[in-house]
């Protein structure tokens, strides 16, 4: 099969639960919605990141490395993801922070991501908002062995074709599930930030011919700069897959709507969205993403941009974690 060549270590609980969205599309109205439960992979509360890890991890310890270097903004789940990892695996990690959201209060300093990042016993540096991280990351390397240690560097949300073949095993797990249970599954709705997430599942969706059309929800850059990305990283993981020139740039869809004043910064659309799926069917959303994505796949329900004999999958990324950063936006006093 296509991903059999790969080294891979084990570090999510899947297949995650696919499971209808029944209450929420009660409240909204329009096509059958799905839920793919990957805040449920298992690793460190779960999330995204740990599909990625598999390869990238098993990628750092063939090459005999000893310590996992990645960056993120202060509230990183995918720093929080890799610490539990490097921890899992009895490697070190080095996390370097961005601080990319101005205007934050101690629990975004110190709550939710960062208490776990420490509790992991990962170390951190900081650099400023708008950094070059990979240099930062490069030269905490370059530091680090001096000292002795094997780095192994691993770029902004694991997005490279190594991590990106968690998203590819995601977008065949999805298919046989979607098969198991007679679900004719038209499209697939989730935030996208580093593009990992949605470079992996079009390349996997490519490679396998299906016909799943891939909506990403941007948190960060706006359509062009989005799409640009994904699909970029989506033709290499293509090519590492042994599968050139499947990825076509039609396949790349981003929706810039919902990014808001910038990215980890809230928007109201989040906050409702994020209030109603905790209200009708007891799932939590986070800030920074899942929230972003779910006001997305909501206002284009809303607008009539899906046809009502769709079956939409949200796939939950994970993220809740740092609900904990922001609990001024949901603690009314
Ligand atoms: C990292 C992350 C994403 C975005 O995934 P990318 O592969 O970086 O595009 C979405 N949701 C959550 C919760 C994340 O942590």
């Amino acid at each position: 099969m296509l991903l059999q060549s790969f080294p891979r270590v084990s570090l999510s609980h899947a297949p995650t639960p696919l499971e209808p969205l029944d209450r929420l599309r009660a409240a909204i109205g329009g096509p059958r919605l799905w839920i793919k439960r990957d805040d449920c992979t298992g690793l460190a509360q779960g999330g995204n990141k740990a599909r990625k890890l598999e390869f990238l991890v098993a990628d750092a310890l063939a090459k005999g490395c000893d310590l996992l270097i990645t960056p993120g903004a202060v509230q990183s789940n995918h720093v929080r993801m890799t610490a539990a990892a490097a921890a899992r695996f009895g490697l070190k990690c080095h996390a370097v922070l961005e601080r990319r959201v101005q205007e934050t209060d101690t629990d975004y300093e110190e709550n939710g991501n960062v208490l776990l990042d420490e509790l992991f016993g990962s170390t951190r540096s900081y650099v400023p908002g708008g950094s070059d991280v990979a240099a930062a990351c490069a030269a905490a390397a370059e530091d680090f062995r001096a000292k002795g240690a094997k780095p192994y560097v691993i770029p902004g949300g694991g997005s490279n074709p190594i991590g990106a073949l968690g998203y590819v095993a995601c977008a065949m797990e999805l298919m046989a599930q979607a098969s198991q249970i007679g679900v004719n599954v038209t499209r697939l709705v989730h935030g996208t930030g580093s593009s990992g997430t949605q470079a992996g599942l079009v390349a996997g969706f490519a490679a396998m011919r299906s016909p799943i059309a891939v909506y990403g929800v941007s948190v960060r850059q706006p359509r062009q700069k989005q799409e640009e990305i994904v699909f970029d990283l989506a033709c290499r993981t293509a090519d590492h897959l042994g599968h050139s020139g499947v990825v076509k740039r039609e396949h790349v869809f981003a929706d810039d709507g919902h990014v808001g004043p910038g990215y980890g910064l809230p928007t109201q659309g989040m906050v409702d969205a994020l209030t109603l799926v905790a209200r009708t069917e007891g799932i939590l959303l986070d800030p920074v993403y899942s929230g972003k994505a779910m006001a997305g796949m909501i206002a284009a329900i809303r607008k009539g941009t899906f046809g009502d004999g769709e079956d939409i999958v949200f796939l939950h990324t994970g993220g809740s974690t740092a609900l904990f950063g922001y609990k001024h936006l949901f603690l009314k006093a």
